[in-house]
C-alpha cells in the first residue's frame, strides 16, 4: 500500500448538490481519499458529515456549512475514525460540536496516530494534506444510538459494532429516506478492507456482512456511500453480495487447505472478472486475508 502513489485529496465543493429537501452532498467526484461529505439541515441546527482530510479541507467544508447554516447552530459528525472522514474535526472546535459514537472515539484514541503515520508514507500529494493535524477528541460522545434533533427533523446516528472498523456508524435521516453509511458502503470500487496484521486487524468481512443485512433493512431511498456515486437501497445489496461472494469463495478453497498465497491469487482473479470495471483492486488481497483469517477451523 504504502507504494500506491493517490492523487491529491481535496475536496471541491463546486459540484455540492441538494439530495433532498435541506440536505446537500459534496460528493468525492471518484477523487481516492476524498469522502462524500453530508450536510444536513433542521430549523434550528445543521450537522456536517465527514471533515475531510486534513485542516485546509476541513475548512474547506466549514467555511461552505457554516455559509449553508446561517445562524444555526453547527454540529459534526463523522462516520468512523479513518483520517480522510474524521482527521480534520480540529477546525471544528470553536464552531460546532463533535459528536460521535464511543468505539469510534475508542479507535481515534488509540489507532489515530498509527494511522497518521501510515497516510504520511502515501506519496508527497497526500502528505501534504497531513501537515498540521492535530487529533480531535469528541465533544459528546454515546454509547450505540443517538437521535439528535435538528428542529424538524431527527437525525440518527447508530453505532454498527465492528465491520469496516471497530467504530463504524451510520446516520440516517428518516424523514428524507437517506442514509449515509461511510465506508461500510463504496460504489464503484471493491470493499475498502485495512487489513493490516500486525498493526490492524479490526475489519471483519463476516460482522461487515450481517451490519449490511441490517442496513438493507432500514430500506433507505437513497445511500451516501463512503466513496464513489450516491445510489439507492441497491448499493447495499450490491455491496451485501460481494462480500458474502468474497467469503464463500474464499472459505471453500480454504476448506481445501489451499495456502493463503494461492487463494488470494485465485480469488482475486475471479472478482476481477465479476467486477472489471470496479476500481480498488488492491482491497483484494487485504480482504481475502481477513476472511482466511476468519474461517472457521
Ligand atoms: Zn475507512
Amino acid at each position: 500500500m504504502a507504494e500506491y502513489l493517490y492523487p491529491e485529496p481535496v475536496v471541491r465543493i463546486t459540484d455540492a448538490r441538494e439530495l433532498a429537501r435541506d440536505l446537500v452532498v459534496i460528493p468525492n467526484r471518484g477523487v481516492q481519499l476524498v469522502p462524500n461529505i453530508g450536510i444536513i439541515g433542521g430549523t434550528h441546527s445543521v450537522l456536517v458529515v465527514e471533515t475531510g482530510l486534513g485542516p485546509r479541507n476541513a475548512e474547506t467544508v466549514l467555511k461552505f456549512a457554516a455559509d449553508y447554516a446561517g445562524d444555526r447552530k453547527l454540529y459534526l459528525t463523522t462516520t468512523h475514525f479513518h483520517p480522510e472522514h474524521a482527521f480534520g474535526a480540529q477546525v471544528f472546535t470553536e464552531f460546532a460540536t463533535f459528536l460521535i459514537n464511543k468505539a469510534q472515539a475508542e479507535d481515534l484514541a488509540t489507532k489515530g496516530a498509527g494511522y497518521l503515520a501510515m497516510f504520511g508514507g502515501l506519496g508527497e500529494p497526500v502528505a501534504r494534506q497531513l501537515e498540521g493535524i492535530e487529533l480531535p477528541t469528541p465533544d459528546l460522545v454515546y454509547d450505540n444510538s443517538y437521535d439528535l434533533d435538528l428542529g424538524g427533523r431527527v437525525v440518527q446516528l447508530r453505532a454498527t459494532g465492528r465491520a469496516h472498523s471497530k467504530g463504524d456508524q451510520v446516520v440516517t435521516i428518516p424523514d428524507a429516506g437517506v442514509m449515509f453509511t461511510g465506508d461500510l458502503a463504496e460504489a464503484g470500487q471493491f470493499a475498502i478492507f485495512p487489513w493490516f496484521p500486525p498493526h490492524d486487524t479490526d475489519v471483519s468481512g463476516i460482522r461487515w456482512i450481517a451490519v449490511m443485512e441490517q442496513l438493507a433493512a432500514a430500506d433507505p431511498q437513497a445511500v451516501v456511500p463512503g466513496h464513489g456515486d450516491i445510489g439507492g437501497p441497491q448499493l447495499l445489496a450490491d455491496v451485501h453480495d460481494y462480500l458474502q461472494l468474497l467469503r464463500d469463495e474464499t472459505w471453500l478453497r480454504r476448506d481445501s487447505a489451499m495456502s493463503e498465497e494461492t487463494i488470494i491469487e485465485e480469488v482475486t482473479a475471479l472478482m476481477i472478472e465479476r467486477h472489471p470495471e470496479w476500481a480498488g483492486r488492491e482491497w483484494l488481497a487485504p480482504g481475502i486475508g481477513c476472511l482466511c483469517a476468519e474461517h472457521p477451523a
